[in-house]
Order: C-alpha cells, then structure tokens, then sequence
C-alpha cells in the first residue's frame, strides 16, 4: 500500500519529506535496547540466536523512565505485547503515582531557568533532538514496528515525519507585536504557561508526541510526557535519546497502565494538558482538568466522511480512497470511515476497493511485503470484531470480513456494501480495518448525512469538477476537507477537529500560541 500522506515542509525540512529509512537487521547492542529477549521474539519473526538470548536473559527491564535528567526504573512494571504475535516483547517499566509527582516537580523546578532562556537557545536544543532521531532513525522503526504492529516502511515513514514536523515547529517564532506605538505603546507578547502534560495514544506514538514537544518547549514550558500503556517502547528509547540534550527536568517521561492520567490532568502545578486519543476519554480529561482551570488542547476521534460525486472516475481514485481508510489499519484519527458514492458508480466503486482489499497483504509489520499489519492491542481487536459484526448484520461484506486464524491481532481488510446510515459501522467510529460503504442518489441529503454526525475532524469530496467539489466541501462541518485526497496534512497546516472531535489547534503559528498565554504591555 501506498503511503497517501504527503509532508509539504519548508525547502530547508524539504528534504526529510518521504524519506524512507533504510532497513537492515538488528545488531546486538540495538537489540539489547529492546529490553528482555529471553521471551521473545523480538521484529515479529527474527528469532535471537541462542547466544543472544542468553547475554540478555535475566537483565530485566532495560527500558527506564525519565524524570529529571535521570533514567530511572520505574516503581512497577508491566509487559508490552508484540500484536503480530500476541507475545511479550519487554518488560516495560511502570511509574507510580510518587514517581508522577516527581516529574511534575522536576519540571516544575526546571521551568524558571528554560522559560529565561533564549528562544534561539531553546530551538538549537529542540533541533537536536530531531538530530537524535534522525541518527537512531532505523532502530526506533524497528522498535515502533514491534510494539505497535504497522509495516516497517510506515514506521520508518512515522520517524521520518516526526523528524520533519519536530525541525518546522522549532523555526517557528514567538516575537512580540506592537499593537500601537503613538499616543499609546501597546505590546501584545506570549508567555509559557509552566509545566505542561501530554497525553498520547499508541496509533502513531511518535509522530503526535512531535505535534506537542516541540511547540511545548521552544515556547518556554517544560514537559510531562505520558505515552499509551501499549506503545511505551519507543517513547522511552526517545527519552533516553533526549536525556542528553536538554536540562534535567524539561522534558520527563513517566508510562503508566491507563492508571496515571487522571493525576496528571488534575495536578495542581500542571498549567497545560495538550492531549490525543478518543472523545470518551477527551471528556474525562476535561472534567478532571476544571477544578484547576488548565488550558487544554484536545484532539479527539473522528469519523470522516469521504463523499464520491458523480462525476468521479471509480478506477483512478480507488487507491486513494483505500490508502485513506486502510493506512495504519485504519486506526487514524482522520481515515476515511465512511464512504458515500453516487449511485450511478456505486457498483465500479465497491468493485475497485474489493480488488485492492482482496489484493493487500496482511502479515507481521516486520516481514518485507506486508502492507497491512495486525490490530493494535487486543481491546482494539475486541472492539473491531464488533462492528464486523455489526457488517454482517447490517450490509453486504464484498471483501475480507473475518479474524484471520493465527496468533496475534489479524483482521482481514473487509469492504461492505449495501450498509445505510443508522448501522453502528456508519454512526461510530470503527477505528480499524472496516469500511462501509453507502450508496447516496442526491448531493443535498448526502451533505445532510455526511453533517448528521457528532464528530467533525476531517472529511474528503472526490469529483472532476473541482469547483463543484469546493461548493460540496465549504458545506461539511469538519474542521479539514480535502478535494481529490485525504490525509494531507502538514506542519505549516493548523489542524482541528470541529464538535467532538476536539478542542485547539495544533500545527503552524496557531498550535504554538496554544502553549503560550497572551500578555499585553500598555505604556
Ligand atoms: P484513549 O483515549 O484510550 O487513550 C489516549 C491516551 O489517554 C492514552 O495515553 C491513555 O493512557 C490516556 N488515558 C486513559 N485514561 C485517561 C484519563 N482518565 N485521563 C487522562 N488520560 C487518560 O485513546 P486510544 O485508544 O489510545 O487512541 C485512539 C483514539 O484516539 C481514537 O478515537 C482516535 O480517533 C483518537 N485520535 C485522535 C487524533 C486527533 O488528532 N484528533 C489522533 C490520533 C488518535
């Protein structure tokens, strides 16, 4: 499968953009970074030698927490699970609520002397963690590919992206503006806020931590990460990567087992939560962050709507549509979750998609080949295998439509047709493998459809008109519509989502005053 997204970046970041790391296999000091092989088979099929597997049997977690400059283990731990295999891959360290109250002091302590520091300063520090990464690029690809399952050359995509999106945020510029300079001088300037907490979910671990670090940092605030409790791996191998390079406390990492993030969101010297993942969880966060009155950044679920006019050739643009809704295995946050196609090329439409569905090959991420991985982790699996379910139930499965028999998170790639709106795969978010879709016969009521949903993040029009097709898109409540395309997104871009699909901004000019407060100078 192709990757669809495209990085527009700066002629200065141009040349990260699509750069696809080169893949070799692991050597034995990377595959010590991974932490306990004695139980593992670690890159979804490279089993380790005996010899291997002995020097690293016993050493126990290897993976640390970062608080304060330190990498530190954690008071607990838990296993992280390869869903190729559906086996242990590491024991992953877990902080405590102690160890919580520890980073957010650290970088409570810590913010005084970063906020003073010159921004040039703080961007030089943010610039060499993209170095960092760039430097380790093939390692955490293939430490990324264990623990969250997506294909190696979309996790090497994932570090090459984040790198780029890392380099244009930290050009980015706070400067003051003068508002008035006569009779009055009025200066406008932005200020850090303190200490802020990001809360991250395990579709792409890297790649949205580097929507939030960067502008966190270079705008003077100090940072409380805290990854998905299934994708820690990668997190801390970039904890440890950062350790290095910026003072003790500015940046701090702590993983938890779903059990943490309510501290974080109500701590009382937290000033900022800028958080992804589902809107049920959005809403706890929000809640849990009022009695302190936090700023808050949320991005939240969504469930696209892509409309297909008329006019639209079927054939020409199948692969992008699939690449829209299958990218990731569908579990991202602005896929193509429901699909409505005029009548007249319904039919060529679904025939296009069973094709490539039928012709996708579902396999361990790490196997050279594999464009779709597994799900996931097992609840996601769960929650999947419901709305296939509710496929069967309610439409007419073209393509795929079952657990592929084997061990791990499978499901294969499943088109179904002849599904209306009011089915739980068209009304809620599947976040997976499973694509509805629905026949329309009049733009008027499809607008109408596309609008009657409580999620507003993205949405696509394909026609060959497309003036006809930004007349459609300018009428759909989503905050991006894209023409001809979908998941184009980029640094220099602000992206939000519209109803609950969030609240903020992130990316550009407009994602870094987030993590600033406004302060009016008047002489
Ligand atoms: P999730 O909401 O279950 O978890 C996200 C993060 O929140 C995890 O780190 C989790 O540990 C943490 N968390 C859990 N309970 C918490 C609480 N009470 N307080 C604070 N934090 C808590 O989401 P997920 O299943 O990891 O991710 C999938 C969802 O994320 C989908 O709905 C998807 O659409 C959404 N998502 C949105 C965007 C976007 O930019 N809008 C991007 C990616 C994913």
């Amino acid at each position: 499968m192709l990757l669809k997204l495209r990085l527009s970046l700066s002629a200065e970041q141009g040349r990260q953009s699509a750069k696809v790391c080169q893949l070799c296999p692991p050597d034995a000091a990377r595959i010590g970074a991974i932490g306990r092989a004695d139980v593992v088979t670690i890159f979804g099929g490279n089993k380790l030698d005996g010899a291997r597997r002995r020097m690293f049997a016993g050493k126990g977690c290897m993976f640390k927490l970062l608080i304060n400059g330190e990498m530190v283990p954690g008071d607990f731990e838990m296993p992280v699970i390869n869903p190729a295999t559906g086996k242990v891959i590491a024991s992953c360290p877990r902080g405590s609520r102690r160890q919580l109250d520890q980073a957010v002091a650290a970088a409570k302590a810590a913010f005084p002397a970063w906020s003073a520091t010159p921004i040039t300063q703080r961007r030089e520090a943010i610039l060499k963690i993209a170095d960092a990464v760039e430097a380790n690029a093939d390692e955490l690809a293939r430490l990324l590919t264990s623990e969250q399952g997506k294909p190696l050359a979309e996790a090497s995509f994932e570090i090459s992206a984040m790198i780029g999106f890392t380099r244009h945020l930290a050009s980015l510029d706070l400067s003051p503006r003068q508002l008035e300079d006569d009779s009055r001088r009025v200066e406008i300037r932005r200020r850090p806020l303190g200490v802020v907490g990001v809360i991250v979910p395990w579709n792409f671990p890297l790649l949205v931590t580097s929507f939030k670090f960067p502008p966190a940092l270079l705008a003077g605030n100090t940072v409380v990460l805290k990854p998905a409790p299934t994708t820690p791996l990668v997190t801390l191998r970039l904890a440890e990567l950062i350790a290095g390079i910026l003072p003790p406390g500015v940046f701090n990492v702590i993983t938890d087992a779903n059990d943490l993030g309510d501290a974080l969101t109500d701590h009382l010297d937290v000033q900022k939560i800028s958080f992804t993942g589902s809107t049920e969880t959005g809403r706890k966060v929000m809640t849990s962050a009022a009695s302190t009155l936090k700023r808050l950044t949320l991005e939240l679920g969504g469930n696209d709507a892509a409309i297909v006019l008329d006019d639209a050739d079927p054939k020409a643009i199948a692969p992008n549509i699939f690449g829209g809704a299958f990218l990731n295995n569908g579990q991202v946050c602005i896929a193509i979750k429901r699909l409505y196609v005029h009548e007249s090329i319904y039919d060529q439409m679904c025939q296009a998609l069973v094709e490539l569905a039928n012709n996708a090959i579902v396999d361990d991420g790490s196997k050279q080949g594999t464009t779709i991985g597994p799900l996931q982790n097992k609840q996601q699996f769960e929650k999947v295998k419901t709305f296939l379910d509710d496929a069967h139930r309610n439409g007419n499965v073209v393509a795929g439509g079952k657990v592929i028999d084997r061990p791990g998170y499978f499901i294969q790639p499943t088109i179904v047709r002849d599904i209306e709106d009011g089915s739980m795969l068209v009304d809620e978010e599947q976040f997976g493998p499973v694509l509805p879709v629905i026949k329309y016969s009049d733009i008027e009521t499809v607008i109408d459809r596309a609008n009657a949903s409580k999620y507003g993040l993205g949405a696509s029009v394909w026609s060959s008109d497309v003036q006809r097709a930004h007349d459609v898109a300018g009428r759909i409540e989503a905050g991006t519509v894209w023409i001809n395309k979908h998941l184009d997104f980029a640094p220099h871009i602000p992206f939000a989502g519209a109803k609950n699909s969030g609240i903020g901004v992130e990316f550009a000019q407009e994602g870094l005053n987030e993590f600033t407060q406004v302060q009016v100078i008047n002489a």
